[in-house]
């Protein structure tokens, strides 16, 4: 390609508002341009990207036995109600209407179109399947940011397995999981694999796959002495026993004016109330159930956890309100004493606690000597502690760290959800109906190419990995009105191209400098310069993107020193 002919607006100024470097430069670079929040144009160079991202997945994903379908992006409601998404996904889904009055959806993911395909098949024999689309999704995220990294409108590579046994589904799992570390390594990324949460998919394993970067919006933990990643969604790490004593006479209310925080609380009564005596007392509306949810008071709550455990879909804090109307007392001076009529779910760190301090239900009131299992009607003990940076790991003991990621892909096994609900039985060898067990894999295209850009770039531009830049060779001319160098770089192009590579000519009349500007910004990974002077000795500069290292070679070697 004639970069004279070719369409790479770059732009000299950053985007505004643009606080990613992903987005920054893929939209300078000439990459991208917005249409509006969350939906982009992808211009030619991104273009030329995003198609080897997607050769790159197909490859991996059929070398794993998948085959590739394509499905419809607008589905009707009837299909979203039969497996109860259409209303767990709330506002997140695109919804409209047609013109016969029909409700329809605009896919946000696949599993309910594969799942009443496989409806289809009716026999173990026919089992097992590897399906897979690469498509657009649509979904209506409450905050599109960072350029292409979170959008209303995407391509995912969606995989689903079918297996017969969940051996089966382990087995397609693993085989998934390798096939996705061999993908991000082809784009340039280190992909770290970490325990994940499943949200509103359902089912169990589920493992993410994360990129290291600051424009990432997930928190992982991960231990560096030992094998532990997960989610901050999911992670757990070890809780310091705090010492009680061995009985507590009955709860005694005492005074507090005016006191309303945990830290209010140890101030004003160290000897009784350090956080880790206290009960911090939640109050949330899980899917219209006011709800108490019970916390030691230095620990923090983990929404996601308590959203997993409870499989509410909508889940808020309760408003003053609302709670002064159920407990008789507002947030600062509650607790869960003497509750009986609204359920009590309770962090394990509390159990068997003793001596504790909590809120009376009555402002300006605490209580003391609460013992956990004697006063508290606790309903359901589970983990749902946020883990903190620096504490010691479940595994190994290992102090833990903590760091930003973006999530590149995902993989689950859903089990038999879908299958249920869309009637996908089959017959197993003994004449038995069994649900078809599924998994279910993605990975967007558009986030990896922004997240290889997170993860490479420096302040002159992008540093394409070789295997998904656009262009491969960027050849130079310096004095495009010379006829010597105008031959000799059409030579080299022709050389270049007959080898396979894919060249982009720098024939434009333009300054050396704002040549050699733009061949940085756009990231191509070789820069080879012609000029007359080098020309005079049959050489030309070869220039490395990633190292900015200029050697002189011969014109003949330029091939032979690409990789
Ligand atoms: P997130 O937690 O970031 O919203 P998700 O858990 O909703 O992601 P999945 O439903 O597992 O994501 O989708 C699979 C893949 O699709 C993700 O790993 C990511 O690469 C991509 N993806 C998901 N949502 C978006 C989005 N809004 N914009 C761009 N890519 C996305
Ligand atoms: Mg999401």
């Amino acid at each position: 390609m004639r970069w004279s002919q070719a369409y790479i607006p770059t732009l000299r100024d950053d985007p505004a508002n643009a606080e990613a470097a992903s987005h920054r430069l893929l939209q300078r670079a000439g990459f991208i341009r917005q249409l509006s929040a969350g939906h982009y144009s992808m211009l030619p160079l991104g273009q030329r990207v995003r198609r080897k991202i997607d050769r790159i997945i197909r490859q991996e994903i059929d070398g794993i036995g998948g085959q590739q379908f394509h499905l419809p992006a607008m589905h009707p409601a009837e299909l979203w109600k039969k497996s109860g998404r259409w209303e767990i996904m709330g506002e997140e889904m695109f919804r409209l209407v047609d013109r016969k009055g029909s409700d329809n959806a605009l896919g946000m993911t696949h599993e309910e179109v594969f799942a009443e395909l496989a409806s289809e098949i009716s026999s173990y024999k026919q089992l097992p399947q590897l399906w897979y689309q690469i498509q657009t999704k649509f979904r209506d995220e409450p905050r599109p940011k960072s350029g292409v990294l979170r959008v209303r409108e995407f391509t995912m590579k969606d995989s689903y397995s079918l297996d017969l046994t969940w051996e089966g589904l382990d087995e397609q799992f693993d085989r998934h999981h390798g096939a996705y570390q061999r993908i991000f390594e082809r784009f340039g990324l280190e992909a770290v694999d970490v325990e994940a949460s499943s949200g509103a998919m359902g089912g169990s394993d589920s493992v993410e796959f994360m990129v290291r970067s600051d424009a990432g919006e997930d928190w992982i933990v991960t231990c560096p002495t030992c094998d532990y990643r997960a989610n901050l969604e999911r992670a757990t790490s070890q809780v310091p026993d705090v010492s009680d004593p061995a009985s507590v006479p009955e709860p005694q209310q005492f005074a507090t004016p005016e006191i309303r925080t945990i830290a209010a609380l140890a101030d004003a009564f160290p000897d009784i109330a350090a956080p880790d005596r206290q009960i911090k007392t939640l109050v949330y509306m899980l899917d219209g159930t006011f709800t108490l949810v019970l916390m030691r008071g230095d620990h923090a709550l983990q929404e996601q956890k308590l959203q997993d455990l409870t499989g509410a879909v909508d889940v808020r804090a309760a408003q003053a309100d609302e709670i002064r109307q159920r407990l008789g007392a507002l947030p600062g001076s509650l607790g869960a004493v003497g509750v009986t009529d609204h359920p009590i779910i309770a962090d394990e760190a509390l159990k068997d606690r003793r001596g504790l301090v909590t809120g009376a239900n009555e402002d300006d009131w605490h209580l003391s000597n609460v013992d956990v299992a004697r006063d508290i009607a606790v309903g359901e003990w589970a983990d749902l502690r946020e883990v903190q940076e620096r504490e010691r790991c479940i595994v190994d003991g290992g102090t833990l760290d903590l760091w930003k990621g973006i999530e590149v892909g995902h993989i689950f096994k859903l089990g038999t959800k879908y299958s249920e609900a869309m009637g996908a039985i089959v017959q197993d060898e003994h004449g038995e109906s069994k649900p078809i067990v599924m998994g279910s894999y993605g990975i967007g295209l558009e986030r990896s190419m922004a997240a290889v850009v997170e993860a490479s770039h420096d302040d002159g531009g992008i540093i394409w990995p070789w295997e998904v830049t656009p262009f491969h060779v960027v050849i130079t001319l310096l004095r495009q009105q010379d006829e010597a160098v105008v031959e000799a770089g059409d030579r080299l192009y022709e050389e270049l191209t007959d080898a396979g590579y894919e060249v982009l000519l720098d024939d434009r009349a333009e300054r050396p400098g704002v040549k050699f500007a733009d061949a940085e910004l756009i990231g191509v990974p070789y820069r080879v310069t012609i000029g007359p002077r080098g020309l005079e000795s049959g050489v030309a500069e070869f220039t490395t993107r990633s190292t900015m290292e200029t050697t002189e070679i011969p014109l003949e070697a330029v091939a032979a020193h690409l990789p």
